[in-house]
């Protein structure tokens, strides 16, 4: 499905132009138009699925293959030292914008800073509290 009011999906099949990386059947790569550094991707699906929870399995098992082969040539291309894949689900995950996409983050030597979490701790009854609360949805 592919939805008249959603950005990404105008973007991903063509009706809003974009500078385009690489394309397939189900898939368009494009730049960010708001990059954290030199080459930020984003992996677009052609359909409109709202987020990981709603991707369709098949589609979803050839993201992480298309990251990596977007990954490789931009070490090979810009020179990036790694790269870091982010995706966000949930406006409480800062995801922005309502339809799946996988960012593909290039990092170079010296840069940029990007926000890294602070280690809690975890203790044996909460993790085993937590274990149960999970897997009870499996
Ligand atoms: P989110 O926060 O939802 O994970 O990420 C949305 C990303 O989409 C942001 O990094 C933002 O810069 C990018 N973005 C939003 N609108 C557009 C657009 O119209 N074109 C492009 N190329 N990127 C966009
Ligand atoms: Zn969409």
């Amino acid at each position: 499905m592919v939805r008249d009011d959603c950005i990404f999906c105008k973007i991903a099949n063509g009706s809003i132009p974009a500078a385009t990386l690489y394309e397939d059947d189900d898939f368009r790569v494009i730049l960010d138009a708001g990059p954290a550094s030199r080459g930020h991707a984003l992996i677009l699906p052609k359909q409109h699925y709202q987020d990981l929870c709603q991707l369709d399995e098949a589609v979803g098992a050839k993201v992480l293959g298309l990251a990596a082969k977007i990954g490789r040539a931009m070490k090979s291309g810009l020179g990036c030292a790694g790269f870091n894949l982010v995706q966000n689900n949930g406006e409480a995950a800062g995801q922005t914008v309502k339809h799946f996409h996988m960012h593909i983050i290039p990092r170079y030597e010296g840069g940029p800073e990007m926000v890294a979490w602070k280690p809690g701790s975890a203790d044996a009854e909460e993790s085993a509290e937590i274990v149960g609360e999970v897997t009870a949805h499996l």
